[in-house]
């Protein structure tokens, strides 16, 4: 399963999560200050594990 890693433009909460939450942040927007999020906010922590 991919995992990725969520980082908000909005408030910079940023976290790893797998694909079925990245669609759902899509859907609802950042956890933290509920601004709406794009995909442009998740990368492929799989290579880009740090
Ligand atoms: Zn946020």
């Amino acid at each position: 399963m991919a995992d990725f890693r969520f980082t908000c433009p909005d408030c910079g909460a940023s976290t790893v999560v797998d694909g079925g939450v990245r669609e759902r942040l899509l859907a609802v927007g950042c956890p933290v200050c509920g601004r709406p999020v794009g995909s442009a906010a998740f990368v492929d922590a799989t290579s880009a594990e740090q």
